[in-house]
């Protein structure tokens, strides 16, 4: 039997990482994936093949609606592929799952197709096909991530009523998709199939959409999507979800205690990921889950078991894929010796519809409810060159500064490449720039950026240039 330093259970992006990194320290280190492909959610059914879509999508929305306004004329009907579209996808997803295991190879780490579960502390029985090994680790990382959840009462068939996974390999496009959650993954696929020509219905438990955002985002967000057609029902509790033959119906509550319901030909259930523990046999080794099923870590991710650590979308804290790396690498590190650290405040949030969403730092509620005196600049995208330049106008950049000493505590956007304007907010506040800092910067003209600059400006002192 082969002995590791580190095994780690789930090829996801917090798992994967975690394995490079204890390779490039120099551990002979294992991965475990129960499916062919290596890459988790992310690479799979998540991230990379939802971007593929959003972008597709996006192309023919420009070409239907906004090349004529550049002067582009193309005769006759632009129409898509769907098939093709969502082949397009798979290929992407095939080149980025291809690109882990050439990383793997790389960093000579050896990979097990199966399913992995504990023995004990130190055995990691692997199944698949009938055929069963075990494998000997001297530390051992879960990194299982998530699954899609549901609600009680309703019975996924995985045709009509469906999820993520579902939604990214429709053979048609539906006449009417009742989208039941306005998170993230409800918007991203809702706007999907908007464009391609479904009419969107998105009923959602809170009174606005991606309720953990900024609440200026929600509503900016809302104007937009309003803009393009997209429907709403905030303040609905959904009750029941009925299926008859090709038609589903959704059935809600209202804010007043009205019943009200929404007939349509798909539902797409997007209301959270639950963390996923199935099968690794955690009552071997002991380790508890928590009331969400999350498996419980210390503030090192250390398990109850000291060998035995966990880090992804399968522990507390945002489901997101560079929150996993983040502790896998984390992981590694402490596995080394090493003091590494996270800044949880700092990993940021991203919506990639378009325009784009994104957020670092505490939002304008989360600093009321604590009682911090601070300061707000906003700045509208429509005020920049670069966004009439291109016709991207909808958004803006809030900066929220401590009131007195003018810290950036948090950094919320809107609007065109955003997801990537981000990283500026976080380098900023990694290094606790104040507002003025980031206004003393000089920005490309014309960039989108200019926004973060003008919006420092106007938490600075009121002064942005531009408007
Ligand atoms: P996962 O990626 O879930 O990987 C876990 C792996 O473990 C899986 O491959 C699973 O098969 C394997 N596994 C589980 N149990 C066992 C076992 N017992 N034995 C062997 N293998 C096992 N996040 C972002 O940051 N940006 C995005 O744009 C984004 N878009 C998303 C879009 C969609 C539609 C979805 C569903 C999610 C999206 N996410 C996004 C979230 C992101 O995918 C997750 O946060 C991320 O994948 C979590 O990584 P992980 O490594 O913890 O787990
Ligand atoms: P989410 O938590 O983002 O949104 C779920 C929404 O469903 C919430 O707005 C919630 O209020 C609503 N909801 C809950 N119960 C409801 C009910 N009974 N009736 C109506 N609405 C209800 O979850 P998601 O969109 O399913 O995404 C799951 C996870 O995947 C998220 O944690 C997210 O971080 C991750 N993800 C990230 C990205 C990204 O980073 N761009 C993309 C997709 C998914």
């Amino acid at each position: 039997m082969t002995t590791y330093d580190v095994a780690i259970i789930g090829s996801g992006p917090g798992g994967y990482v975690a394995a490079i990194r204890c390779a490039q320290l120099g551990m002979k280190t294992a991965i475990i994936e129960k499916y062919d492909t290596l890459g988790g959610t992310c690479l799979n059914v998540g991230c990379i093949p939802s971007k593929a879509l959003l972008d597709s999508s996006h192309h023919y929305e420009d070409a239907v609606k906004h090349f004529a306004d550049h002067g582009i004329e193309i005769p006759g009907e632009v129409t898509y592929n769907l098939e093709k579209m969502i082949a397009r996808k798979q290929g992407v997803v095939d080149t980025t799952t291809k690109g882990i295991d050439f990383l793997m190879d790389k960093n000579n780490i050896d990979v097990f197709h199966g399913m992995g579960s504990f023995k004990d502390a130190t055995h990691i029985q692997i199944e698949k096909d009938g055929n069963t090994e075990t494998i000997e680790a001297k530390n051992i990382i879960i990194a299982t991530g998530s699954k899609p959840s549901s609600l009680p009462f309703i019975n996924i068939d995985k045709e009509r009523i469906i999820t993520s996974t579902e939604a990214l390999t429709l053979k048609e496009v539906p006449k009417h998709m009742i989208v039941i959650g306005g998170g993230v993954i409800g918007l991203e696929l809702g706007q999907v199939y908007k464009r391609l020509g479904a009419e969107v219905t998105v009923v959602e438990y809170m009174d606005r959409i991606i309720p953990t955002m900024d609440s200026a985002q929600s509503k900016e967000m809302l104007k937009v999507f309003k803009k393009q057609k997209m429907k709403f029902a905030l303040s609905h509790g959904v009750t029941a979800v009925e299926r008859d033959g090709d038609q589903v119906v959704v059935k809600a509550t209202n804010k007043k205690g009205e019943d009200v319901s929404f007939t349509g030909d798909y539902v797409l259930v997007s209301v959270g990921r639950r963390a996923y523990t199935d099968g690794l046999n955690l009552d071997a080794v002991g380790i508890p889950t928590d009331d969400r099923g999350r498996v419980e870590v210390n503030e090192h991710l250390q398990t109850k078991v000291s060998n035995i650590y966990a880090i992804g979308d399968v522990i507390k804290g945002a489901m997101l894929a560079h929150k996993a790396e983040e502790e896998g690498v984390f992981v590694a590190e402490i596995l080394a010796g090493e003091k590494p650290h996270i800044d949880y405040n700092l990993i940021p949030g991203v919506v990639y519809t378009w325009p784009e969403v994104a957020s670092v730092g505490k939002t304008e509620e989360q600093l009321k409810e604590a009682g911090v005196a601070y300061k707000t600049g906003q700045f509208p995208m429509r005020a920049l060159g670069r966004s009439r330049a291109s016709g991207d106008i909808d958004g803006f950049v809030k900066i929220l500064a401590h009131k007195e000493t003018d810290e950036v505590l948090g950094v919320h956007m809107v609007g065109a490449r955003v997801a990537d304007l981000i990283a500026e907010a976080v380098t900023a506040m990694e290094f606790r720039a104040s507002a003025e800092d980031i206004a003393r910067m000089s920005h490309s003209h014309p960039t989108y950026a200019e926004a973060v600059k003008e919006a420092a400006l106007a938490a600075t002192e009121d002064r942005a240039l531009h408007v």
